[in-house]
């Protein structure tokens, strides 16, 4: 019999812990550990930002939940991780040990490299998470009340470049329907070398889709840029030409601005030897496995990924959804492979299917795999987007309810879109 938990129930531990359920004998105990009590949808964050949703409609209990299909549930923020000692200490002194260790912990948002940045310290919002998303919506409703200039973007090193996309355009949609919109001046300021680059170099025509959608909603850009510092109202940036060097330098005026950080690792990961990289991801070889610790698998956006082409200011490729559902399945595998007496052979495809939306219209891509070169690049835009973002937010919380992760259905409608999961 083995013990394998599970640390955090975001994007990729819960499906790694319905999957493991699915594909492990009951004599397998499986354990999730996560430091709130409840899951989040990420994806939705930036309509709870702007009062579309509210935070009951986008969270989970993740006990009863989880109880309900046979895994253990432990609230408690991880400490420390001992790998040496398959043992992981958590806050308050409980010790909790392991025979396998999928780590799923997600990222720390690094406000601290820019003076001046996020919501705890800083001027700017942030809308990683439901407490965040909740203040940026107490200064959207400031904004509407009190109208003026936006800034919208991610700094030097940002990586998930999508949900800044996604709240300058649902901004833009919010203010028009409030009539405001037209004393509202928006600026994208990005680190990328252009608009819908994405830390990935585009997909397909997402640079075009992009530049479309802001020009169509009078939301201009300034690409390259490095924010120096951000005081109350005003942000200044260095734009830089495409060696890096310095070619304009820019003072900004905002009555609110939301702004991408950086991620790096959360600190229990980062501080353990062999485990993580500098900036605190975990190591994984093609089979999701640590090289050093090979019972610690590890999924999602807490991983390291093999470095893509420098831009000029630095920026990262994201970790995205789907891509992160094919590192578990690839996770799962090779644990039930370990457990049954195989090796572990499976690897994720890291395909990514991503949906943006952008309030009343949005963008889909498809990118096989997400980092280029690819073998495919496919991307679209229109209202329809919209309506699939809605509805796959409906869907994923259903299987999140119902402690499925990719049913029949699914599998099908993906191989139509030349979507696997695993390599063949
Ligand atoms: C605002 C936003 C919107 C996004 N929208 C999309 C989208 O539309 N489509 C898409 O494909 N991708 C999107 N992404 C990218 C990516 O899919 C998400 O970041 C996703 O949530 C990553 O999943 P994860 O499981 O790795 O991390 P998370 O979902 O962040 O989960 C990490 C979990 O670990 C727990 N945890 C952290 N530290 C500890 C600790 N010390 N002890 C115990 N538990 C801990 C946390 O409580 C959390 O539950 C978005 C990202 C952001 C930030």
């Amino acid at each position: 019999m083995a013990h394998i938990v599970i640390l955090g129930a975001g994007l990729g531990g819960m499906p790694a812990a319905y999957e493991l359920r699915e594909a492990l004998d009951r004599k397998h105990d499986i354990t999730v550990v996560n430091a709130e009590e409840h899951f989040q949808f990420v994806p939705s964050l930036p309509w709870l930002a702007v009062g579309w949703r509210k935070r009951e409609d986008i969270i989970l209990p993740l006990a009863p939940i989880l109880e309900r299909h046979g895994i253990r549930f432990i609230a408690g923020a991880v400490e420390k991780i001992h790998p040496g000692d398959n043992r992981l200490e958590l806050q308050g002194g409980r010790e909790v040990r392991y025979d396998y260790l999928v780590i799923a912990t997600g990222v720390r948002f690094v406000f601290e490299d820019v003076p001046g940045l996020g919501p705890d310290r800083g001027h700017t919002q942030w809308i990683g998470s439901a407490d965040y998303a909740e203040r940026c919506y107490a200064d959207v409703r400031k904004l509407i009340a009190d109208p003026g200039p936006v800034l919208v973007g991610g700094v030097q090193y940002a990586s998930c470049f999508g949900p800044a996309y996604e709240y300058a355009a649902i901004l833009d949609t919010v203010l028009r329907q409030h009539h405001v919109r037209d004393r509202v001046p928006m600026t994208f300021v990005t680190s990328e070398p252009y608009i819908g680059h994405l830390g990935i170099g585009g997909v397909g025509d997402t640079k075009g889709i992009v530049e479309h959608e802001f020009r169509d909603r009078h939301i201009k850009w300034i690409t390259n840029a490095k924010v120096t510092k951000i005081e109350p109202g005003k942000l200044f940036a260095e734009e830089v030409d495409s060696k890096g060097q310095v070619a304009d330098r820019h003072e900004l005026a905002f009555k609110h601005a939301m702004f991408l950080p950086a991620f790096r690792g959360i600190e229990p990961v980062a501080t353990v030897e062999g485990l993580a990289n500098p900036k605190g991801l975990v190591i994984v070889d093609e089979h999701q496995r640590n090289p050093k610790y090979p019972n610690v698998y590890a999924v999602g956006a807490c991983i390291a990924l093999p470095p893509v082409d420098p831009t000029p200011v630095p920026t990262g490729p994201p970790k995205t959804g789907y891509m992160i559902e094919t590192m578990v399945t690839a996770a799962v595998n090779n644990i039930r492979a370990e457990l049954t007496g195989g090796v572990p052979s499976a690897q994720a495809t890291w395909n990514a299917f991503c949906i943006a939306d952008f309030g009343d219209t949005g963008m889909v891509f498809i990118a096989q795999p997400q980092m280029p070169p690819r073998n495919v690049t496919w991307s679209a835009a229109g209202r329809w987007a919209h309506w699939a973002k809605i509805a796959f937010e409906k869907y994923f919380m259903r299987k999140m309810r119902k402690g499925v992760t990719e049913p029949i259905f699914e599998k099908w409608a993906m191989k139509l879109l030349g979507l696997a999961r695993l390599k063949p």
